[in-house]
């Protein structure tokens, strides 16, 4: 059923009057879709909008009506949609007559996107660091990371983590969490919420770093010689679970002390998001391989890598690709990059962020079915629950996914975008813009706020739902 059949909605200033009638390009656009497009597609299940213009926070759907997008490319948009600094760096590019497709070789446009970014990076790893432009989506550069690190050390093995997400061509998903392959040894993420040893925090991160530590050094511990640990600090897809800093230096000192390469996946953790320009910088660790993509494209596609230069190994031509010279997207990520260091957005996300979670917290406390409020920066999840059923892990209240879903439906209905994430599809989560006002915020949190209210009448008393979508 098309959006706006949908019941109208008590808007702020932002949502303009819903029409009367939905256009028919609208409803035929959206009919196609699910025509033609495969069954995998993913975002247009949740979110049918056929989005014209966007700008800042807001998208706006061909059937007028608007919505403040806490999705933002899942988690691409640093700036927002379509921020003037960054259509000003695309233009130039166009009208300088630059070629707009160029291999791998070197431009003025790419090699301003080096240095920027390069600017941006951990010192000790910025000063001995080769890059390496991969084909243009995160899941490509996690390949490439892969492969460099088991090029370099001759090992086939991986270590990684329960709960991870590290993209969808076979290398990345066999790293993530859904896997399970010969080659990749599981570990445990630290969970402060649901933590498999009861007792979370600090704590439970120390135990789950002494439950690798001790596997690794176990000579029948069943793992393949590692080429490498690959970790996100914070968990974005896996319900955003953010890592104990601690925890990330005890695996910084785990891996350096077995010589097995550290690999940062962050794709989605970067330029900004949670708090400091990469995350790796809360823990202060220096990771040996660093893998990048979303926001550093500036909305465009682009993903690299940048690793410790004895890594570098690779024989001429051993990772190529036609599209790895997108010349908008570097100039669309320089500006980005450079906005977001000149105008301390880390900071600003932190801060923010900081608030939102305070707010989130406290109506977790008249909500039973706010099971847990967590994140880092402007990376929130609410994770949802059945308050009388018990998981019988962890003692914790059992997920909620038909809740969660029922939530992203009314905060839409209600112009606010939110994605879901983690283990059952039960955590809302926010990645806003790092641009966003002290009023957006209240007037997302407002929404969410209703949008739960709403959504917890529907799943006690079916008959009370609005229509669907
Ligand atoms: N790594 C992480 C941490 C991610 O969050 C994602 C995407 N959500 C990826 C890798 C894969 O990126 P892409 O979807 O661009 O392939």
């Amino acid at each position: 059923m098309a959006v706006t059949e949908s019941a109208p909605v008590p808007t702020p200033a932002e949502l303009p009057t819903t029409p009367a009638r939905t256009p028919p390009a609208h409803e035929g656009i959206l009919r196609r879709q699910s025509l033609r497009e495969s069954a995998a597609r993913t975002y247009a299940r949740s979110l049918p909008i056929v989005p014209v213009r966007a700008r800042g926070l807001t998208i706006e759907g061909a059937d007028g009506r608007r919505y403040l997008d806490c999705l933002a490319g899942a988690g691409t948009l640093a700036l927002g949609h379509n921020h003037p600094v960054v259509l000003e760096a695309v233009r130039k590019v166009l009208d300088s007559g630059a070629p707009l497709h160029a291999l791998d070789l070197a431009t003025p446009v790419k090699d301003a996107f080096t240095t920027e970014l390069f600017s941006t990076l951990p010192r000790p790893l910025a000063d001995h660091a080769r890059i390496q432009f991969c084909s243009p989506a995160g899941t490509d550069a996690v390949e490439a990371a892969l492969k460099l690190v088991r090029t370099a050390t001759g090992r086939t093995g991986l270590l990684a983590f329960t709960g991870a997400y590290h993209g969808m061509t076979a290398g990345s998903l066999d790293a993530s969490g859904g896997a399970a392959t010969a080659r990749v040894t599981r570990l445990p993420y630290p969970l402060n919420y649901r933590c498999p040893y009861g007792v979370g925090g600090e704590r439970g991160a120390e135990l789950a770093a002494r439950w690798t530590e001790s596997l690794l050094d176990d000579p029948k511990g069943g793992v393949p010689a590692p080429a490498a640990m690959i970790v996100e600090p914070v968990q974005g897809e896996g319900g955003v679970n953010p890592a104990p800093d601690s925890w990330m230096r005890r695996m910084r000192e785990i891996t350096a002390a077995r010589s097995i390469p550290l690999i940062a996946d962050e794709v989605q953790t970067g330029v900004g998001r949670t708090g400091a320009f990469w995350a790796v910088e809360h823990s202060g660790i220096v990771p040996d391989v660093m893998v990048l993509s979303k926001a550093i494209g500036g909305s465009l596609p682009l993903a690299v890598i940048v690793y410790r230069e004895d890594l570098d190994v690779w024989q001429p031509g051993a990772h190529a690709g036609t599209f790895r010279g997108n010349q908008l997207a570097m100039a669309a990520g320089t500006a980005t990059l450079a906005f977001v260091r000149e105008n301390r957005l880390a900071e600003r996300a932190a801060l923010l962020g900081g608030r939102m979670l305070a707010r989130l917290q406290g109506l977790a406390a008249d909500h039973p079915t706010i099971g847990d409020v967590r994140g880092r920066g402007l990376m929130i999840g609410v994770e949802l629950v059945d308050p009388e059923r018990q998981d019988p892990h962890t003692g914790t209240a059992s997920a909620a996914p038909a809740l969660a879903t029922a939530v992203q439906r009314e905060c839409l209905r209600r112009g606010l975008i939110v994605e879901l994430g983690g283990r059952h599809s039960s955590v809302v989560r926010l990645l806003p813009p790092l641009t966003l006002t002290d009023e957006q915020a209240d007037a997302v949190l407002d929404r969410l706020a209703d949008a739960l209210a709403a959504a917890e009448r529907a799943t006690r008393h079916p008959t009370d739902a609005g229509p669907s979508h």
